[in-house]
């Protein structure tokens, strides 16, 4: 039988699934493995206590707990080690592809923080970040769904704002724009703001803000095109594919070659 206490409410609720952290994915999938190994046995229990502030039980609890730490680490030095995020990602543990491994590092190391990268890193924040996208929403999404998401998290699209960047066309101006007014076709501009796409933009933002609390403000990039909001954090992977979903349906909607 295994009994979990944590005066952490944030560990137990990303324990019960009901958070979501990006940082401490792998961890928790850990935890959540260990816990349900036994599961048509016994019934795993987690419990909240309150922090070990001057309460003597729990005070002593954390003595033990830390003193086991430093036992583990001393035995294992391995585990003292925190994850550089700007080394290269080299073990294959988590079941990323080498292929993937091998692109991840080029575009992490890449000396050049040119305006894609830049892009990029605005909605794939990091390595943590990269492992889960890759794993709990790539694998999910079919060719197509594939091919725009990357496509519009790459920052590689058909829009003026790169299509210029890349000395393809002159102009960085969206069609939007009157005379003598600058308005880059930007992905951020096309997704959140573009008026020749308002109406196909209602349906994609009535779609996604009963995630967010109901406020359109709260709609960013990240949270289109990862299914992913720092501030709510309770998004089920379900409804982030929906979102995703969404927003390919409005790239469709809008008839752009992305
Ligand atoms: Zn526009």
């Amino acid at each position: 039988m295994i009994f979990t206490y944590s005066d952490c409410k944030f560990v137990i609720n990303c324990i019960k699934g009901k958070w979501k952290t990006i940082k401490y994915y792998f961890k928790i999938k850990e935890i959540q493995k260990i816990i349900i190994q036994d599961l048509y046995n016994n019934i795993p229990e987690i419990y909240w206590i309150k922090a070990h502030n001057k309460i003597p039980g729990n005070e002593e609890a954390d003595k033990l707990a830390k003193e086991a730490r430093i036992e583990a680490e001393l035995k294992q030095p391995k585990l003292l080690k925190s994850i550089n995020k700007n080394k290269l990602h080299t073990n294959n543990n988590d079941g990323l592809t080498d292929e993937f491994i091998n692109y991840w590092n080029i575009q992490w190391t890449n000396p050049f923080k040119n305006e894609f990268d830049k892009w990029t890193k605005s909605i794939i924040k990091n390595i943590n970040e990269s492992n889960w996208f890759y794993k709990e929403i790539l694998l999910r999404l079919n060719n197509n769904e594939l091919r725009i998401i990357c496509r519009l998290i790459s920052g590689k699209v058909c829009l003026n704002y790169y299509l210029n960047k890349m000395k393809i066309k002159n102009n960085k101006n969206c069609d939007c724009a009157k005379e003598n007014e600058k308005i880059d076709e930007t992905i951020e501009h096309y997704l959140l703001e573009c008026n020749i796409y308002k109406n196909y933009r209602i349906i994609l933002f009535n779609k996604v803000k009963k995630y967010v609390g109901n406020d359109e403000n709260e709609i960013n990039c990240k949270l289109l095109l990862t299914g992913f909001h720092n501030k709510f954090r309770y998004i089920s992977l379900d409804n982030q594919l929906l979102i995703i979903r969404s927003t390919i349906q409005f790239v469709l909607n809008t008839n752009k070659k992305i």
